[in-house]
């Protein structure tokens, strides 16, 4: 292999800098650096080996982080004396001997680049004896080559491989790894993965001088009891069993078996174990993909433990995309994702039926906070005069529910002062839990509503579609539009138009399952209705007359009254006896509405429902829900840009304090964290559940709602 560089020559600038062709040994080092990147990276290798030769217990030991010593011993069957020669040069492997055999290999490593990297960066000295021998050798390497003839030894059965001053030749690498004291862990943590899944072969390991290891591993039949004895009780007791596989006109496509935690696990870090073909990687698109269910289904669970091991057809998995190979892709990989993050979502929602109903009986003693941003039923909306936020750290803001012991549990924790009528009610929900979780699918399969969600599968648009699936969150361009990047080209998109379709086939997702957010405050239905209509006239610039706008308002309410139970049963729009409005469904779990906009949402139930046709009133009110839970820019001006003209003070006649550009600092910071908080919303919430649920139809190509922007460069 050979390498050039340019280098500059300080001396005389002027002159075009000299080429020079680097030492082979520096290249080499400067390969093997990148193989092995840290002391973790040399053990995984090295374990990988073992693993390789049929071991069935492996042990290691490391000092002062691994850069003093990295041991493993294992009991696999040994490497023969004619090959101890050649072993640490670069491509020597006994796993590959023609390019072909990349397509079909199923060992761990193949490249034949590890042990020789490490002879550029450490000094390896490896002792092996294979069966049917009296005695084992040892030899030491560097650089590739044996230092010495291999010397006749005693040997237990198998190799031992000793890595002594990793990075010796490597100042700067060897510095900033002594700087940080968490190799050990990262070591430890990577034993304890291996283990999860190799659960037949015994593992330890211990730091250098100590009488305990640190992990301590018996070969066992059962990957749960494997990952107790590694993770521990904690862990195992809140794992569920997952399954996928999915075949191609009789070819396998994969087969993916694995554990993944409930509601009860609360993390502060996602564990991801991820075994392909038996092999540790990362796949950070898969990792993602589980990630972002949780965080819709279980956010107080978001953190989520998953063990996975995926079998693959060995010609579909591509380890080289990555140095150390930990990174891989996949053939297909896009249709895998989506099966397994379509399993884990359908896996958590089952188990979280449940529990919500489990829960529900044990809650009634734990205080519930109200929830649902509260709501003065007779509040003016016009800006200046809104209700003083608190300032919260923005991602708090959201959820209105931060000491809720569970995600997607409010529906069902009880107030400990509770009414009657709400008792009522919460027996209702009760039973609908129950019902649920007996047969999740009883109220859902109304066919009206299977209409309306087959008509959303048909009218959607492939190309959106593969967009919305596929895109990163860039930016707010403005107050309306969001800038995605889906492969080279960047998209302007209406966040309004989007959520707002988003929430529409949602409800019809969700039709009868809905959590709850409950109204702090209930609010009366007469009233909100007569704000409406106020606001209506406002509009229009005719003056109404109180009076009528108070029939109006009582008759729809009565309406409203007489259809509580169907709108509680389907939507979870709960109107109580007095008609007050005491709750409303979760459409998108980490996000409430604004209750701004409730008197529409109202007065668009008790007006524009056709309540005879029961596909067009499902229609309606789900439309109706999409418009209120649309993420629709803040009432306030946003203060960055023009909108800070907003916020000046205005001069008062007679008033000299205040100086005429002097800015309404309350005001303004209520503004910034209302802007903040949307802008957040729009990127952890909507972004990653339209990846997930939408379907966007196709009058969205046309209609601005998705505006091409610019194609970025290829790189
Ligand atoms: P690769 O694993 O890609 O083949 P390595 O550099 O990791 O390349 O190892 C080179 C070769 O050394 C392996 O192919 C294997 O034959 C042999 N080897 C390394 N470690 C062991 C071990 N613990 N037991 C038996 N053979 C080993
Ligand atoms: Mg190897």
């Amino acid at each position: 292999m050979e390498m050039e560089i340019l280098q500059r020559d300080s001396s005389s600038s002027m002159e075009p800098p000299k080429i020079h062709r680097l030492e082979e040994s520096v290249v080499n080092r400067i390969a093997a650096g990148e193989v092995i990147q840290r002391p973790v990276s040399a053990v995984k290798e090295v374990i990988e080996n073992s693993l390789d030769a049929s071991s069935t217990s492996i042990n290691v030991i490391i000092k002062d982080g691994g850069l003093k010593l990295i041991q493993v011993s294992d009991d696999g069957h040994g490497i023969r004396y004619e090959d101890l020669s050649i072993l640490c040069e670069r491509h020597t492997t006994s796993k590959l001997s023609v390019y072909e055999d990349l397509q079909s290999i199923k060992s761990m490593g193949f490249r034949g680049e590890a042990l020789a990297s490490m002879t550029y960066v450490a000094h390896v000295t490896v002792t092996t004896i294979t069966a049917g021998q009296l005695h084992g050798y040892r030899v030491s390497y560097r650089d590739g080559v044996m230092e010495n003839e291999p010397k006749a030894c005693a040997a237990v059965k198998g190799t031992q491989i000793q890595i002594e001053n990793l990075f010796y030749n490597m100042m700067a690498r060897r510095k900033t790894l002594h700087n940080s004291s968490d190799d050990y862990a990262k070591i430890v943590d990577l034993i304890c993965r291996f283990a999860v899944h190799h659960i037949n072969v015994s593992f330890s390991c211990r730091k250098h001088g100590a009488a305990r290891a640190d992990v301590h591993t018996v070969s066992t039949s059962s990957r749960i009891d494997a990952i107790k004895s590694i993770y521990g009780a904690s862990v195992s007791r809140d794992l569920m069993e997952v399954t996928a596989s999915e075949n191609d006109s009789s070819s396998l496509i994969f087969n993916m078996h694995g554990y993944i935690s409930n509601s009860n696990y609360i993390a502060k870090k996602m564990t991801m174990v991820l075994f392909i073909n038996d092999r540790l990687v990362e796949c950070s698109a898969l990792k993602r993909a589980i990630e972002v269910v949780y965080t819709a289904t279980l956010p107080k669970a978001a953190k989520p433990f998953v063990y996975m091991s995926i079998i693959l057809p060995p010609e579909h998995v591509d380890v080289n995309v990555h140095p150390t190979k930990r990174e891989v892709s996949l053939l297909n990989q896009e249709k895998i994702v989506e099966t397994i993050q379509t399993t884990v979502d359908s896996k958590l929602r089952c188990s979280n039926s449940t529990r919500a109903f489990v829960t529900q009986q044990t809650a009634q003693s734990s205080p519930s906070v109200p929830l649902g941003a509260s709501k003065d039923s007779n509040h003016d909306s016009s800006p200046s005069v809104g209700p003083k936020s608190q300032k919260v750290p923005v991602n708090k803001m959201v959820r209105t529910d931060s000491t809720d012991p569970v995600g997607r549990m409010h529906a069902y924790l009880l107030d400990q002062t509770l009414k009657k009528n709400e008792c009522k009610s919460s027996l209702t929900s009760m039973r609908c839990a129950v019902r649920q979780r007996r047969n999740p699918k009883e109220t859902a399969d109304l066919t009206s509503v299977q209409e309306l969600l087959n008509e959303i599968d048909t009218k959607c648009h492939s190309g959106l579609l593969d967009i919305v699936k596929h895109c990163t969150y860039v930016g707010m361009a403005d107050d309306l539009m969001a800038l995605l990047q889906h492969s080279t080209r960047l998209y302007l998109v209406n966040v309004v138009d989007l959520s707002k379709e988003l929430m529409y086939q949602q409800v019809l997702r969700r039709f009868a399952h809905f959590n709850a957010i409950r109204l702090s405050d209930p609010a009366p239905v007469s009233e909100l209705i007569a704000m409406a209509l106020k606001e209506d006239e406002k509009e229009s610039e005719c003056d109404g007359d109180d009076d009528l706008r108070e029939k109006i308002a009582e008759m729809n309410t009565d309406l409203l009254k007489q259809k509580a139970e169907m709108l509680e049963e389907y939507f979870c729009i709960h109107i109580d006896q007095q008609g007050n409005l005491c709750r409303l469904p979760v459409i998108l779990d980490q996000y409430t509405p604004d209750m701004d906009r409730l008197p529409d949402l109202v007065l668009c139930l008790g007006n524009d429902v056709d309540w005879e046709d029961e596909k067009s009133c499902f229609q309606v009110i789900s439309a109706a829900l999409g418009n209120f839970y649309a993420m629709q820019p803040p009432l306030l001006p946003n203060p960055s840009g023009d909108g800070l003209q907003f916020y000046k003070k205005r001069k008062q006649p007679g008033d000299d304090d205040v100086t005429k550009d002097e800015i309404d600092h309350e005001l303004l910071t209520e503004a910034e964290t209302a802007w903040a908080q949307r802008e957040w919303v729009v990127q952890h919430v909507l972004v990653p559940s339209m990846r997930l649920f939408l379907k966007p139809p196709k009058s969205m190509a046309t209609d601005g709602t998705f505006v091409q922007e610019h194609t970025l460069a290829s790189i």
